[in-house]
């Protein structure tokens, strides 16, 4: 094979390599801070924050989202 045909050829394993994690779901543990829903409804009192409480709903920041932890 000429040698363009090489450089294209692992130029594409590696851009496979590097994407395919990040389009793939993670397969790791369950999250524990959405339960796998992925999505987080948090109110208690903390007296850090602005207000005296602590106040996270929507999106989990733990796994992003996906209700799943990467290995
Ligand atoms: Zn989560």
């Amino acid at each position: 094979m000429p040698l363009e045909v090489w450089i294209i050829f692992t130029a594409l394993v590696v851009a496979a390599v590097l994407l395919l994690p990040r389009i793939l779901p993670p397969t790791g543990p369950t999250c524990t801070r959405c339960e796998g829903t992925g999505a987080v409804n948090e109110r208690w009192p903390d007296p850090s924050k602005p207000g005296g409480w602590h106040e996270l709903s929507g999106k989990c920041p733990k796994c992003d989202g996906k209700g799943r932890l990467r290995r």
